[in-house]
């Protein structure tokens, strides 16, 4: 059976093994040093061995998510990878939705937001699927728009995405990193590898 341990937890007495990587032994006991897995290898040697780094959404995520369907109050999104100061791509896509409520916007989100939409976002709970995030945050919001007419990359002005062909307009929540070819690049890279 797999046993987690918290630092300091004692694992067993000190005839059930030699400590081994992450295990220290006090007065005949040995103790986990790290969050992680007890295990024992053939030689006797137990070992706590940390947990790979979670490849799901946890809360307080900044996350790149892709809208995929938008009514009046909530929008709804597909999340790929978080941004935990490298990008850690999640094993499988998360359906999140950003309630007009956590979104920073008035009125209808379908003014505001639109299928296609690259989005930089907080995870704020994983408590019950989907996820819920919020874009309130000065530095979150649309990081990539194109236009649904000319499928042109929408400029920024202001608190405006702006389309250069046809001058289609929209006033949105845009993120200050708004970098439409980058973002767009990024998402669809790993989006692609879980078709
Ligand atoms: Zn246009």
């Amino acid at each position: 059976m797999t046993r987690v341990v918290t630092p300091g937890e004692e694992i067993g007495h000190a005839k059930v093994g030699i400590p081994g990587v992450n295990v220290l032994v006090a007065r005949r006991k040995l103790y986990a040093c790290v969050w992680g897995v007890v295990t024992t290898d053939e030689d006797k040697h137990v070992n706590v061995l940390t947990f790979k780094e979670p490849r799901y959404p946890l809360k307080g995520d900044l996350v790149l998510c892709r809208v995929v369907n938008v009514v009046e109050n909530l929008a709804e999104l597909h999340c790929v990878c978080a941004l935990r100061g490298k990008l850690v791509q999640f094993n499988r896509i998360f359906t999140a939705l950003l309630p007009r409520t956590q979104s920073g916007v008035m009125g209808d989100m379908r003014a505001h937001f639109h299928v296609g939409d690259i989005l930089l976002a907080r995870v704020i709970s994983i408590e019950i699927a989907p996820l819920t995030v919020s874009t309130r945050d000065e530095e979150l919001g649309i990081v990539s728009a194109r236009c649904n007419r000319c499928d042109l990359f929408m400029r920024r002005e202001d608190s405006w995405l702006v389309c250069p062909e046809c001058g289609t307009r929209r006033k949105s929540r845009i993120s200050p990193h708004y970098d439409p070819a980058r973002f767009h690049t990024i998402f669809m890279s790993l989006y692609e590898r879980f078709e």
